[in-house]
């Protein structure tokens, strides 16, 4: 016989289950965010500030180790989707085709009853699978004016990219189904080369001098020969033109594509805002270490204001969430595909297993669920997103996976039992910048690395050389260290299934 009472009490707990209604997710991603590029992180350099960025940080947590599997765009967007390798989801470099049948975060929070939507960069060539809603930019898409591909076909729109983004996703969010959940990704081009800024923002840091990283000269001694082929210097690979705004005497700026994009009244303020830096540079004439130092105070100038106009849409995106009631049941994270250089090395772009381009930012609210103002020093991975959001939904992962549920790690930021204590890394991309293929393990202080088409080793030891100047593979007083860390360089490429090289 039931009575009364525990009829009351299952009634309860089934109110209590229902008016718990699972997670919505909100996925913010840029292209080539450097970590050092938001203040949250407090770098090295005091660059810039980032008030929307921070504001997740602080009622969220910090991921400060958030480690990439391989340091490249294409790559990191399909490890994202699936929670696979590169060497797994059958994107290894940007050239690659994603393959729209296979298993993906997305498709699994689909099936699961939730809405979901990828709006922006996308870079897989193949047409989005997965989501009720899509419009992505083709390739690497542009800054002004960009064109989207849709379901319907390709279409321009008049207007600055991050802001189309967030325009097309809010208004996604708008025009949903409010009785389900949702997974809303807005993946920004921005900042990706060539640092185009939003109009608003021509005149940003147009007084400020940017502290220069203390490697900005390195001369890549004491390392193996890879670091010393690049072709990723602000001295002798950064283009006045293209990438500077830096004309020939006597062109025109229709040489620039995105130029050519404008309408007349942004190129007649492109045109304006840009002549001060022309007029600068014919009077200087910088050469030299005087000429780098120059260059990279107007990188970081278009940098950063790429960078603004991120933070200011986050920033809409988190005003959206509290005016609309769902800030308490949402995840939102904003995480980057990869680090990038501002001047350390010497450099600019990514790609390598070098900490800039390693470590990703990533910070994550979820009201409850995650400890607020943590700063984490977990070893995390974009290899985790899947798994996460899936966690987070209640929604089984697929086996094939090879991240980890970060649920357990938002509790405090600590590392629970039996976290990863190290990371495996591979870069195969032949693309531009001749960064050699190399593979490498990552720990807590360590990492080993081993470019294969030329035999040659590096390892660190970021504790006592935390800018990564000074291999000691061949030190003797790290023999032991070495011989552990190669031991687990074939634990965790066997791992994660990566062929030896
Ligand atoms: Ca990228």
């Amino acid at each position: 016989m039931i009575s009364r009472r525990q009829v009351l009490q299952a009634l309860g707990s089934s109110v209590v289950l229902a008016q718990t209604p699972k997670p919505n997710i909100v996925f913010v991603f840029t292209d080539d965010h450097a970590f050092q590029a938001i203040s949250a992180y407090k770098g090295r350099l005091k660059l810039n500030d980032t008030p929307n960025i921070d504001r997740i940080a602080r009622e969220g947590m910090l991921f400060d180790r958030c480690i990439v599997p391989n340091s490249i765009c294409a790559p990191a967007r399909a490890t994202i989707l699936t929670g696979q390798y590169s060497h797994r989801n059958g994107v290894p470099d940007n050239r690659a085709v994603f393959d729209g049948s296979k298993v993906t975060f997305p498709k699994l929070l689909r099936g699961a009853g939730y809405q979901t939507a990828l709006f922006g960069k996308w870079h897989l060539q193949s047409d989005p699978t997965g989501f009720d809603a899509w419009e992505v930019l083709p390739g690497q898409g542009s800054y002004y004016n960009p064109d989207f591909i849709t379901p319907a076909g390709r279409v321009r729109k008049e207007g600055y990219a991050t802001d189309l983004i967030t325009d097309r996703g809010i208004e996604w969010l708008n025009s949903r189904d409010k009785a389900k959940p949702f997974c809303l990704m807005l993946q920004h081009k921005a900042p990706h080369r060539n640092w185009m800024p939003a109009p608003r923002h021509y005149s940003l840091y147009e007084k400020t001098t940017f502290p220069e990283p203390d490697t900005l000269f390195d001369n890549y001694e004491n390392r193996a020969s890879p670091a010393s082929k690049n072709e990723m210097e602000i001295d002798r690979h950064m283009r006045l033109p293209m990438d500077l705004k830096v004309k020939e005497p006597g062109k025109d700026w229709t040489f620039m594509p995105e130029y050519q994009r404008m309408t007349a009244s942004q190129k007649a303020a492109w045109e304006t805002a840009y002549q001060g830096r022309n007029d600068e540079f014919a009077r200087l004439q910088p050469k030299g270490k005087d000429l780098v130092r120059w260059k990279y105070q107007q990188y970081m100038k278009d940098y950063l204001r790429c960078i603004a106009a991120v933070d200011e849409n986050v920033g809409r995106v988190l005003e959206y969430l509290d005016t609309n009631g769902l800030a308490r049941n949402t995840l939102i994270v904003y995480a980057s595909d990869q680090g990038f250089y501002l001047g350390e090395h010497g450099w600019f772009d990514k790609r390598w297993i070098y900490e800039e381009s390693l470590r990703t930012p990533c910070v994550a609210r979820w009201p409850g669920k995650i400890k607020a103002g943590v700063r984490s020093k977990a070893m995390v991975s974009n290899l985790d997103f899947a798994q996460t959001f899936l966690d987070a939904a209640g929604v089984q992962a697929d086996p094939g996976m090879q991240g980890r549920s970060l649920l357990p790690v938002f509790r405090d930021g600590k590392a629970p039992a039996g976290w990863r204590k190290s990371f495996y890394y591979r870069y195969t991309e032949p693309g531009e910048h001749n960064v050699a293929p190399h593979e490498g393990v990552v720990t807590d202080r360590y990492k080993l690395v081993y470019f294969w088409e030329t035999k040659e080793w590096e390892m660190y030891d970021l504790a006592e050389d935390p800018r990564e100047l000074r291999s000691v593979y061949n030190h003797a007083s790290y023999a032991k260290v070495r011989k552990e860390l190669e031991a687990e360089l074939e634990r965790v490429r066997t791992e994660a299934g990566a062929p030896k090289s």
